[in-house]
Parts: structure tokens; C-alpha cells; sequence
């Protein structure tokens, strides 16, 4: 991967589809070419859908490597691709949703669900973290939740798997602030993509009266550390919130 100087080398994971791809897209087109994006997928054989939105972008301002965040092994040859590892911005988008009574799914799910949303950032921060620190500079955006601040009807470990990474976020920022590297963490409300088909759902929620779609998208302000930026949005389109992740990098 070559990005040209000048250039910022954005990392962004999960980019078949849905949000990702839309930031990819957003950002390899930049007007003034400020960003070398580097667009990554766990199967490049879904990469029609990007390379048809990147148009003349693609191989110039926006190049394609596989990473799965669940596996070690993809993760560190995914950034041994980029050169000297250099990643000004790392983009942690990918992440996938679990819907249904806790009594009826599989631990199995469960743990999946953490292995992507939790683990899977995690192991991406911590394989760019040495080269941020060594240059002093760096952005670290982490696409959470609504649902990381408040919890709904039958997404108890989608909901938690997004606390536990906001604490993680909180926690981290305030030593990252020393080597003046950044972390945002951006909380979008309900926003249509395929998420919801792709989501692991055990159960239909009509069969449980409780949930209401009046109370289940209520959220709730919490008190976050200034280390931290936070920028939240509600009931979006995968556009506006790839517009929203723009600015955060401006
Ligand atoms: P999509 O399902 O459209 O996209 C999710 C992306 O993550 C896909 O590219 C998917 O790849 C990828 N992915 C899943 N598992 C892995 C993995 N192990 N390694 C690499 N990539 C993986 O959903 P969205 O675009 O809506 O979601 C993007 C992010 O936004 C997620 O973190 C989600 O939690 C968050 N979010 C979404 C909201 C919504 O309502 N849609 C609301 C709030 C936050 P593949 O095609 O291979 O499955």
C-alpha cells in the first residue's frame, strides 16, 4: 500500500457493506486527495459493491486488503501489507448485532459477539498503538452505539458488548492523550443497513409484547471524560453517518 505524501493512511474495518463501505467511499473521494484509504474486508470476494461506489478512486486514493478482526494472524499480516505499519487513522467499524432472549442463545453467539465487538477493536488497537506512539500522532475512531450508553429490550449482549468497549475507550484515552494520539468514538442511533438481516436473532420480538418500539429507542446522557470525544447521532442513513465520521477526522 502507497499512500502519496500529504496523504493520510486511513484503516477501516468492515467495508462490504453498510457504514463502512460508505466512509471508504466518502473518504477516497475527497476533493483535495487528503486521505490514502485502505478498505478492509474479511472476504474480498464481496468487494464488487466498494469497487463499484469507489469508481475512479479505487487503486488510486482507496486500496483493498482482507482482515478478519477475529483472527490474530489476519490482523498482523493485513498491517505488515501497509507500509512501516503507518496508520494515521484507524477506522474500527466492523461489528455485528444479536438479537433475542438471553435463555435462548447459544453461548457460542455470545461470545462472537464479543469476539468481534470488544476483542476484535481491541486487537486492531493494539497492533497499531507502537507505531502511533513511536510518531506521537494519531486518530483512533471506534464506531460504538446508542446502545453503548443505554441498554434495549433483547440486544443484552450487543448493548454490552458496546459498554464494555466504551470503557475500554474511556479508560485508554486518557493515556493515549501523552502521545497526543486521539480517540473518538462515534454512537449512531437505528441506521439501515444490513446489519439487522445479518443479525444472529434467536427469537421474533413479537412474540414478547414488551418490546415497544416507543420505550426500546430512548437513550439516555451520560457524563463522558473530556479525553474522550463522543459524537452521537440518532435514526441516520449510512450517509450521514460516513459524513459525521469525516468531520470527526477533520
Ligand atoms: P453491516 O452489517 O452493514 O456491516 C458490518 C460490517 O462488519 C460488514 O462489512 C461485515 O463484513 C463486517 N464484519 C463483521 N464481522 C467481521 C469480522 N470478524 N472481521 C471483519 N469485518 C467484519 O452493519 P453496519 O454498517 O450497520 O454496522 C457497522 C458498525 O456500526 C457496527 O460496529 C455496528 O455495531 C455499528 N452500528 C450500527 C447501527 C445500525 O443500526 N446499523 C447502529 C449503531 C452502531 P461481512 O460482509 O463479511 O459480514
Amino acid at each position: 500500500v502507497m499512500a502519496a505524501a500529504g496523504q493520510k493512511v486511513v484503516l477501516i474495518t468492515g467495508c462490504s457493506t453498510g457504514i463502512g463501505l460508505k466512509i471508504a467511499v466518502l473518504l477516497a473521494k475527497d476533493e483535495k486527495q487528503r486521505y490514502h484509504v485502505i478498505a478492509t474486508m474479511r472476504d474480498l470476494k464481496k468487494k464488487d459493491k466498494l469497487v463499484e461506489a469507489a469508481g475512479d478512486a479505487y487503486d488510486k486514493t482507496l486500496s483493498l486488503l482482507p482482515l478478519d478482526v477475529c483472527s490474530d494472524e489476519s490482523v498482523k499480516q493485513c498491517l505488515n501489507s501497509v507500509k512501516g505499519r503507518h496508520i494515521d487513522v484507524l477506522i474500527n467499524n466492523a461489528g455485528i448485532g444479536l438479537v433475542g432472549p438471553v435463555e435462548s442463545i447459544s453461548m457460542e453467539d455470545m461470545k462472537k459477539v464479543f469476539e468481534t465487538n470488544f476483542f476484535g477493536v481491541i486487537r486492531m488497537i493494539k497492533e497499531v498503538m507502537p507505531d502511533m506512539k513511536r510518531r506521537r500522532s494519531g486518530h483512533i475512531i471506534v464506531m460504538s452505539s446508542a446502545m453503548g450508553l443505554q441498554g434495549v429490550i433483547f440486544n443484552d449482549v450487543y448493548a454490552a458488548s458496546k459498554f464494555a468497549m466504551e470503557g475500554f475507550c474511556e479508560s485508554l484515552a486518557v493515556q493515549l492523550l501523552k502521545f497526543n494520539i486521539t480517540l473518538s468514538m462515534i454512537e449512531p442511533g437505528p441506521v439501515h443497513t444490513e446489519f439487522e438481516m445479518k443479525m444472529i436473532e434467536d427469537v421474533s420480538q413479537k412474540e414478547y409484547p414488551g418490546a415497544d418500539p416507543d420505550t426500546i429507542h430512548y437513550f439516555k446522557n451520560v457524563y463522558l471524560p473530556s479525553s474522550v470525544d463522543v459524537f452521537q447521532t440518532l435514526g441516520q442513513s449510512p450517509d450521514d453517518i460516513a459524513k459525521c465520521t469525516k468531520k470527526v477526522i477533520e
